[in-house]
């Protein structure tokens, strides 16, 4: 962390599938105990820049840092040991094995503050009474849950959400959604792609708006909430 407390720094980076340039020269930072929303309508980048920051996809440009390192062309396995968590999309759980037995594999390499299978029980009680089932018949709610506790089973200083609200009910929607909110008075960092641009903005710091590959607008969450022609012009509504 920066003397300003800057936990993040992404600066200028582009990213790119073959041809296809996916990420144009983005820059943000997230500072430590900040809870920071990426919006943007299908097809903005929100992924690939999850994935950027995570080391899954290799970045063309720009510079990376974390915990004042440069981390840019780092493995992910090397990424999760210095502390950054990343729930995919698809949440990516191990659907044969039990709720316990996907906590219970997680290496808690992290540096970031301890989360045990009990704190997870006792964020989520639906995984407590799922806990010997397989985590494949959960509800996609539940899935999102058990998900969210394996990263942060990681002991990660910074976790990336990717839609943790996609695809869930709206009482769903809005449990997962405070539970990552809840996550600042632990003094955890988290990066929150949504789509759902009210729902991020109620438990969100600041906002970045993505839109093809570039940051176009950022600010408050309040700044970015009233500002009218938001979702009009750069979320397709
Ligand atoms: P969504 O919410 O739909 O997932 P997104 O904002 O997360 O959208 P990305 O998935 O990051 O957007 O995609 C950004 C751009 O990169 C899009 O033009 C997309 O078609 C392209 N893209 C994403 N993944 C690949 C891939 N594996 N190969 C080629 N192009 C890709």
């Amino acid at each position: 962390m920066t003397s300003d407390g800057t936990l993040l720094t992404v600066n200028g980076v582009s990213a790119a599938y073959g041809k296809v340039v996916a990420l144009r020269g983005v820059s943000l930072s997230v500072k430590h105990g900040e809870i920071v929303a990426i919006l943007g309508a299908n097809g903005a980048g929100k992924t690939t820049l999850l994935n950027a920051i995570s080391g899954v996809l290799p970045i063309a440009a720009g510079r990376i840092e974390f915990a004042e390192k440069r981390i840019d062309g780092c493995k992910p396995w090397t990424l999760s040991r210095a502390g950054i968590s990343h729930v995919p999309e698809g949440r990516e759980i191990f659907p044969s094995m039990t709720v316990e037995a996907n906590l219970k594999i997680v290496d808690a390499f992290g540096s970031g503050p301890m989360f045990s299978v009990e704190d997870v029980l006792n964020m989520f009680p639906r995984l407590r009474e799922r806990f010997r089932q397989a985590a494949g018949n959960l509800s996609g709610g539940e899935q999102q849950m058990l998900a969210i506790g394996r990263g942060l089973m990681a002991r990660p200083r910074l976790i990336l959400f990717d839609e943790p609200s996609l695809g869930l009910s709206p009482f769903f929607s809005k449990f997962v959604l405070g539970a990552i909110g809840a996550l600042r008075t632990k003094g955890l960092s988290a990066l929150l792609v949504e789509q759902n641009m009210r729902a991020a903005l109620k438990i969100a710091d600041r906002a970045y708006v993505l839109r093809v590959g570039s940051i176009v607008r950022e600010g408050t969450a309040g700044e970015i909430a009233d500002a009218p022609d938001i979702q009009e012009a750069y979320l397709g509504a």
